[in-house]
């Protein structure tokens, strides 16, 4: 008998959970609220005809590197991974800037008296990309299929990234390149785990790199919608799911949405722990998104950095700590954490010939009201003299014109949830099963499950995984054909 499936929301999550239903035989629909399929993956010409606008994610560590992405084999959709000659550059005033090389012992070589800390802290994530991802991109709480890489990851990881920086490294540039990977994960850097982001972000751009999909992010989504259409799945655009018990009857019902949001829907028949663990839910920072339009590239002081695809833009350790734990206080910095992605450098179909389109955003308080944008500008011109005078175009979206552009990201918060505590282990409730959402039948597969935000769809995999045991089929192995070698590695 045909299994029928109901999914609520065309994210990655969404449409990667939509793809192994229907790899095992499901007859699947998606209901999306937006015009458009993709959400925090689209991109647009929002800064004018001509130009390819990323509207959330840009630089994709996580989605060259991701099971379900391989399995489905994407690129046989048309993704195209674009890499610069650095997967991440991080400018100091007191000299040049730090370079993340896409080789690891590149990196180690420009690092001094710290080159072997650096190569000890990275050599088992850069060795092992594609076993490291599968390690990080399940639900912490299980036998990991890697378990003797996951036992040293797990040694390093569960350090804070600040003290850490400050204990095994000496000079300016490893501080601040391992400061600036952990600050992805939102928390102040002496907060638990940070220094897994780190790590993880730090080893994967010496592997897999950090690129950008030719034409946009948007190009993820196209190739998975494209998968998704010769699989027979049925998409529905403009249509807010409000009441469950509105949609047509299936088999299994899957949220890709927050705990609030969850909260807020009809005919769940959700109550009880289950309601009050997702009451007590806590979001992270917000984003103040700034896109740019340029006569050419940045005119960074130093020029290499031009070369790279993110840009982590705040200065020294010290002062990387200082705007992160500002936010984490609920205030906003005068010096945000600004992560920067320059797209054009290597994908000329961003914008019209000799422009370049950049994309910001800066870490500020969830929700913040206050104009964010100046700071922003003034950051970047820090590291960059003369910025300014390149703008021909520009676009800010505060916090809250993310949240009604799409409502997952609440008060701006790009994660799905605060990493803050135990969310990071157990999202979105203390539970060994986070995808079944306390209902039969009823499932949750956004980014506020594990393994959390990011461009990978995995949260999506294993809730379809979760409802195909439920419903006794035996579920295909997971594919993950070997990383292809890629410029500047060894
Ligand atoms: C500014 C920004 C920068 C980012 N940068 C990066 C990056 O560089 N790299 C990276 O890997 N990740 C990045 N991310 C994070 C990444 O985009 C998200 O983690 C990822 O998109 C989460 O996928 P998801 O499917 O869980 O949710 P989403 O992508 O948020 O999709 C959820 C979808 O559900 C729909 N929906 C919600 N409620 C309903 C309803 N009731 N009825 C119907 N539809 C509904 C929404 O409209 C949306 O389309 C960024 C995000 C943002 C916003």
């Amino acid at each position: 008998m045909t299994r029928s499936a109901i999914i609520v929301g065309a994210g990655p999550n969404g449409l990667a959970a939509a793809a192994r239903l229907a790899e095992h035989g499901a007859q699947v629909t998606i209901y999306e609220q937006g015009p458009h399929v993709g959400g925090a993956a689209r991109s647009a010409d929002a800064l004018g005809p001509g130009t390819t606008v990323d509207l959330g994610a840009a630089a994709h560590p996580f989605g060259i590197g991701s099971p379900a992405f391989r399995h489905l084999g994407l690129e046989s959709h048309g993704l195209r991974w674009l890499h610069h000659r650095y997967p991440m550059a991080h400018p100091l005033e007191s000299g040049p800037s730090a370079l993340l090389h896409p080789d690891l012992e590149d990196t180690s070589a420009t690092l001094g008296e710290d080159a072997n800390a650096w190569r000890l802290l990275h050599r088992a994530v850069a060795g092992h990309p594609l076993e490291s991802l599968a390690n990080a991109t399940g639900p912490l709480l299980r036998m990991p299929p890697h378990p003797a890489l996951m036992a040293g990851f797990g040694a390093r990881a569960l350090w804070p990234a600040g003290p850490l920086a400050r204990l095994v490294f000496r000079t300016e540039a490893a501080r601040a390149l391992f400061a600036g990977s952990a600050a992805h994960s939102m928390l102040p850097l002496g907060h638990p785990f940070t220094a897994g982001f780190a790590v993880l972000f730090g080893g994967l751009g010496q592997s897999l790199g950090w690129p950008v999909a030719r034409g946009g992010t948007q190009a993820i989504i196209n190739a998975l919608m494209q998968h998704l259409a010769l699989a027979g799945v049925q998409v529905h655009t403009n249509s807010p799911v409000r009441d469950l018990r509105e949609l047509p009857a299936s088999d299994a019902i899957l949220l890709d949405v927050t705990p609030r949001q969850l909260l807020q829907l009809s005919g769940t028949g959700i109550g009880g722990r289950y309601a009050e663990h997702l009451r007590r839910w806590k979001y992270g920072p917000g984003a103040y998104k700034v896109d740019y339009l340029l006569d050419g590239p940045i005119p960074w002081r130093d020029e290499r950095t031009a070369h790279a695809g993110t840009v982590h833009v705040c200065g020294n350790l010290a002062e990387v700590t200082a705007a992160e734990h500002e936010v984490g206080s609920g205030r906003l910095p005068g010096r945000p954490f600004v992560m920067l992605a320059q797209p054009s450098a290597v994908d000329e179909s961003r914008a019209a010939e000799g422009r370049q389109v950049i994309w910001s955003y800066a870490h500020v308080p969830n929700g913040c009201t206050a104009q964010a944008g100046a700071l922003v500008d003034r950051q970047i011109e820090r590291f960059a003299p003369g910025f300014g005078e390149r703008v021909i175009g520009r676009v800010e979206t505060p916090p809250r014109a993310l949240e009604d552009w799409n409502p997952n990201l609440v008060g701006g918060d790009i994660g799905g949830g605060s990493l803050r505590g135990t969310q990071q282990l157990l999202r979105p409730a203390p539970t060994l099963r986070p995808y079944h959402a306390g209902a039969p039948g009823l499932y949750i597969c956004s980014s506020s499950t594990p393994p959390g935000g990011g461009v990978h769809g995995m949260a999506g995999w294993h809730a379809a995984r979760a409802v195909l045991r439920d419903w006794g089929v035996a579920v295909l192995p997971t594919r993950s054909p070997a990383a292809e070698p890629r410029p500047g590695s060894r």
